[in-house]
């Protein structure tokens, strides 16, 4: 994104933003409450539009396209809250977020012809392979409410990656887990790297951003004030004070 701006009323929730994601990285968004991190993921997915600057996808000016038309561009993204189907088990979260991704005609669905049926039996089967990918595999046939809040988290980014994304939005994805549960996210997160995808990941926990992360961008009151590895976050005097000071 180049110089992106957005405006709520008089809060300048962003301002002049600027930075990139490739494939293959890790990218950190960090900051103190109210920096403006949900809102840059909301602006980069599509949720809100931004009140200047622009926002490119792989050479394409995306600044105008609703969320709807950013997903089939390669684009997923999972929320700070968990936003699951109830009542649903883990495996037909993921087969239903596969099944919405793939075109097929309704008549041969209605028909149930034998090209609709094999394209379902794939869909299964890719279903059944990120259930696993996320390391749900011992939950697949429980159903949504019934496995922990972590576990769910993870289910949340197995549905994102049905819609087979080049780039992935995560927003406090490790919110209320324990210490192996962050290790858990963690390790998915670098598998999803292994798969070439581009990760944007905001996090509260600054162990998990230092290890997964190969670039962090620090936010404060909406503007960037550092970016570069975890080390040299980790020195920066303007994010110690602006944020890491805070905490100790
Ligand atoms: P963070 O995710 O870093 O905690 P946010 O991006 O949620 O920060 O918020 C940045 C600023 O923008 C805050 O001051 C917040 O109150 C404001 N803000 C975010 N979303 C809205 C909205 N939809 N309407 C009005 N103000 C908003
Ligand atoms: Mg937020």
């Amino acid at each position: 994104m180049n110089q992106v701006s957005k405006n709520f009323g008089g809060v300048q929730a962003v301002k002049n933003l600027s930075f990139e994601v490739s494939s293959h990285e890790i990218v950190g968004l960090i900051g103190p409450n109210g920096s403006g991190k949900s809102t840059s993921v909301n602006l980069i997915s599509g949720a809100v539009p931004p009140t200047s600057g622009d926002i490119f996808w792989r050479d394409q000016n995306v600044s105008k396209l609703p969320i709807s038309q950013r997903v089939p561009l390669g684009m997923a993204r999972t929320f700070q809250t968990t936003s699951l189907l109830a009542e649903t088990t883990v495996l037909d979260q993921v087969f239903t977020a596969c099944h919405t991704c793939y075109e097929v005609s309704p008549w041969s669905s209605i028909l149930r012809t034998k090209s609709a049926r094999a394209q379902e039996e794939r869909q299964y089967v890719k279903a059944q392979d990120l259930v696993e990918f996320a390391g749900l595999g011992d939950v697949a046939g429980q159903t949504t409410s019934a496995i922990s809040s972590a576990q769910q988290r993870l289910l949340m980014i197995a549905t994102a990656l049905a819609a087979q994304p080049r780039l992935i939005l995560l927003d406090e994805p490790a919110a209320g887990m324990v210490a192996k549960e962050r290790k858990e996210l963690a390790d998915l997160i670098l598998r999803i790297r292994q798969r070439g995808l581009a990760v944007l990941v905001i996090e509260h926990h600054m162990g998990l951003i230092m290890e997964v992360c190969d670039r962090i961008a620090v936010l404060n009151f909406g503007q960037k004030i550092a970016e570069g590895r975890p080390e040299e976050i980790q020195k920066n005097a303007a994010v110690i004070e602006a944020y890491l000071g805070g905490v100790h």
